[in-house]
């Protein structure tokens, strides 16, 4: 049986698309054996992925970047919710975004022939998924708060591209310097107070650059949250470096600043939040969010 390769022909700036050649020719040198369906439309990989694991495919192939593989993800799941999830067949990944932020989580490689060449090896791991509101299941990462808003501020930059508009958007978010009332609650705690954010990993690097949940392992059956309150744009631009760091010295060692480890957590908000999962907004004005893991669920193939 063929492998299903579902490439995102949009992904990486619209790119992806033109890189479909380079894309066949690793997969061919690779030895796969593949049939290629191209995404004609925002909500139509979910659709290809769960046909896939319905037909009992042994293989699927996202082509494609963040936003592509969680949509991948997301229709696997929904295949395996009616054929079961031990009939869940493993994914691989063609990396073709511009952050590739779970390439990099998993220690993949952004070369296409690398890519096709770890593929054909075959070593299958399970890896845990988040799911938020019981509706989207993230690879990767989920936000309130600040993150989401700067991601809505960087939707409406039209005029700069890559990473100086991201850096521009969080600079623009941060001179906002929102903060909500929330509650959150977790498997062995409580926190009620302000806070500028709750970000969600299941992996450690969102956004190309930001080391948002620095001690995430998607390996763990623990999603990893991080929370915090700082009362001045200052003290917030000063952080921000250090949300770039994944070790010694992360944002996260910041007294004001908390990173904890649950299988789940349920936020209230007294102001409604926008929020993400895997960079996609999901709702622009949202006041209560579950998130919790779903451990070892999902094959992956890995290095
Ligand atoms: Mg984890």
């Amino acid at each position: 049986m063929k492998a299903i390769v579902i490439l995102n022909p949009y992904a990486g700036r619209w790119q992806a698309l033109k890189r479909k050649p380079e894309l066949e020719t690793a997969l061919l040198k690779a030895g796969i054996d593949y049939e290629l369906l191209i995404t004609q439309a925002p909500g139509h990989g979910p659709e290809l992925a769960a046909k896939a694991v319905l037909d009992g495919s042994l293989l699927i192939i996202s082509a494609g970047g963040d936003g592509s593989i969680s949509e991948v993800i997301n229709g696997m799941m929904l295949g395996a919710a009616s054929v079961g999830f031990d009939r869940l067949p493993p994914v691989g990944i063609m990396p073709l975004g511009s952050a590739n932020d779970l390439v990099v989580n998993l220690k993949l490689s952004t070369n296409l022939n690398e890519a096709a060449q770890i593929i054909a090896s075959g070593n299958i791991k399970k890896i845990d998924l988040g799911e938020v509101n019981k509706t989207r299941y993230f690879d990767n990462n989920s936000a309130i708060g600040l993150e989401p808003t700067i991601t809505l501020i960087q939707q409406q930059i039209t005029w700069i591209h890559g990473v100086i508009r991201y850096l521009l958007a969080t600079l623009l978010g941060i001179l906002k310097n929102p903060h909500w009332d929330i509650q959150i609650e977790w498997d062995n705690g409580i926190y009620q107070g302000p806070s500028s954010l709750v970000t969600t990993g299941n992996c450690p690097l969102t956004g190309g650059l930001f080391f948002m949940t620095p001690h995430a392992n998607p390996f763990d059956g623990l999603l990893t949250f991080v929370y915090g309150y700082m009362a001045t744009r200052l003290q917030v631009l000063r952080l921000l470096p250090r949300t770039m760091k994944p070790g010694a010295g992360s944002y996260v060692e910041h007294p004001d600043i908390h990173e904890v480890h649950s299988p789940w957590l349920k936020i209230k908000t007294h102001q409604p939040t926008p929020m993400h999962a895997d960079g996609e907004i999901q709702s622009t004005a949202i006041n209560e969010i579950s998130y919790r893991i779903i451990p070892e669920v999902l094959p992956i193939i890995l290095n």
